[in-house]
């Protein structure tokens, strides 16, 4: 997407960088400039300065300038095209986009409409459970328990779902627009729709907001021992779990000034950390940590460290978030993993042990280069060949998902050691295997011969040249190493609303199917059983590609390169 320069002119010439920096800093009038306190150090007295005339801000502190744009990319970690987007939609104005047609961008402003209409009757839900809490004693009473103070469930908009079946009914008089449902508050259970009522009972509830603020979907906790004790809306078209950290809206100055993230599991332990003096907690929602996530933290901050519960599920959730943060470590990034022992979570072990406790838990955390050691070498007995060759084995997909950089050939440096190997040895075995993988080798793993099934049906460059936005960090995936692809490919299938540009364009005319065998197609069938697991079916895969590529060509493997 490019936006022309006169339009940015335009478009900062209509917002107003005081409104928006507003939104986010307390500011006063002081002169003819307004003075706040700068969110991107920690200060006691105001030396963040906004100026009207100039359209500009900037802090005497740490240094930091620039526009409405720059603010909202640096402080609400936002990419620049969502920057100008969300200022152009303030201000009423189209981004002008050569590469999307009229039909497209009818389309994209519909669902912006909608998203903005979803987030309205999310957030009249949020006050009405807020107004709750206040007259419930017995929620009142659950987080006085867990030592949550008035403020920190003001800042984190804590509420209170009341029992009954259309609590809501209250509070939206058309109990049965259609929104509600949209919105994942209100369950319809009926054909007819005649059976509708609120999702959210009995619970104490916690607002899920995005980087802007908004709410976009509630985490309801029973008070008791009732099953689930967990409860999140549903994937919606503004709330998408893998992509969502609970607590980051909140928690993003805190990351700023205590220099990182901590990503812990549940929404209780984000608030009950804030409490504790860790306001700069974060947790995923009831899934485990995606590339998506470990992307969105790293726009606020270059160090990131996860915390998990020392129990076998805090393991295992420890080996996805280490597949999730590998394709982001680069060199001038820290990500750590942090062990509690097996019967604490971080809220017990804070108040078990103490804050400075904690604090030192965190500093002693296990880098990500040794984790990916650990997790290679895991169940191997280095003592043998036949370990050190398990070990190696394991190691290859994790180390081949590091970016290109002077950590991943540390790594490698490392494992040849434990493998008993020259690095060059090491790396030669290894890029060797990868090319025979690609020339589909018999030998090849399930996974290397989906990923290589993939490759040979979409090409990289097709994808990021015309395919669908959604598909960009897949295909940038497929560039940086094969093992995150299966993994993609299950969350789009799993969440398909989570690629709303997914629309099945008119099936290909058995022409243009006769096209796809090629005589080389015929020899080596392009999709393996595997892929069809992993996606749904070849039909779908087709048509998906089809979209994204605007035809149904056969030329895969050629054009991969040509364009
Ligand atoms: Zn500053």
């Amino acid at each position: 997407m490019s936006i022309p320069q006169s339009f940015i002119q335009e478009l900062l010439a209509r917002v107003d960088v005081v409104d928006i920096v507003g939104r986010y800093v307390q500011l006063k009038k002081g002169g003819a400039n307004f003075m706040g306190l700068c969110p991107f150090h920690g200060e006691k007295s105001p030396s963040f300065s906004v100026s009207p005339a100039k359209q500009f801000y900037h802090c005497f502190g740490c240094g930091k300038n620039g526009n409405a744009i720059s603010f909202l990319m640096e402080h609400a970690g936002m990419g620049f095209i969502e920057a100008v987007q969300d200022l152009a939609q303030q201000v009423g104005l189209q981004v002008p986009d050569d590469d999307i047609s009229p039909q497209e961008k009818e389309r994209a402003a519909a669902a912006r409409q909608k998203q903005a209409t979803l987030t309205d009757v999310l957030e009249k839900a949020a006050h009405a459970y807020r107004q709750q809490l206040r007259i419930s004693p017995r929620a009142v009473a659950y987080f006085k328990g867990r030592g949550v103070s008035g403020a920190v469930a003001k800042r984190y908009g804590l509420g209170y779902a009341p029992e009954g079946w259309r609590s809501l009914a209250s509070v939206f008089p058309h109990y049965d627009d259609p929104l509600l449902e949209e919105s994942g508050l209100v369950i319809v259970n009926d054909e007819d729709g005649s059976k509708r009522y609120d999702r959210f009972r009995d619970r104490v509830m916690f607002p899920i907001r995005n980087v802007k603020g908004e709410c976009i979907g509630f985490g309801g906790r029973v008070l008791g021992d009732d099953k689930p004790k967990y409860l999140n809306s549903p994937e919606t078209p503004v709330f998408h779990k893998g992509r969502e950290l609970y607590g980051l809206f909140e928690a993003r100055t805190a990351i700023r000034e205590q220099g990182f993230a901590l990503v812990t599991e549940g929404y209780m332990d984000v608030v009950a950390l804030a409490q504790l003096g860790f306001p700069n907690a974060v947790a995923t929602l009831g899934t485990a940590c995606t590339p998506e996530h470990v992307q969105k933290l790293l726009r606020f901050t270059d160090a990131v460290v996860f915390s998990f519960d020392g129990d076998a599920a805090g393991r295992r959730a420890a080996r996805k978030a280490l597949d999730g943060a590998l394709p982001h470590a680069s060199d001038t990034r820290s990500i750590k993993f942090l062990f509690l022992p097996p019967e604490h979570d971080p809220d017990s072990f804070v108040r078990a042990h103490g804050t400075d406790a904690f604090a030192r838990h965190i500093g002693d955390a296990v880098p990500l280069s040794r984790f990916l050691v650990d997790a290679a070498s895991e169940s191997c007995d280095l003592g043998t060949a036949e370990g050190r060759a398990h070990m190696a084995s394991n190691a290859r997909p994790l180390w081949s998902a590091l970016p290109e950089g002077v950590l991943r050939r540390q790594v490698l440096s490392e494992l040849a050691q434990l493998a008993h190997l020259d690095a060059h040895e090491l790396s030669d075995l290894w890029s060797k295997t990868a090319a025979q993988e690609t020339t589909r080798h018999p030998g090849a793993s399930a996974p290397q011969r989906q990923a290589a099934a993939v490759d040979r049906l979409m090409p990289a460059q097709q994808w990021t040249t015309s395919g669908p936005r959604i598909l960009q960090p897949v295909a940038a995936e497929i560039h940086r190493g094969h093992r995150q692809l299966p993994f993609r490919l299950q969350q789009v299938r799993e969440e398909p609303r989570a690629a709303p540009r997914f629309e099945r364009p008119p099936d290909p005319s058995p022409a243009q199917v006769r096209l796809h065998h090629t005589e080389e197609d015929r020899a080596h069938p392009p999709v393996p059983p595997e892929v069809p697991l992993a996606f749904g079916n070849i039909g779908e895969f087709r048509r998906i590609h089809h979209t994204a590529t605007g035809r149904p060509s056969s030329a895969h493997r050629g054009s991969a390169s040509g364009r």
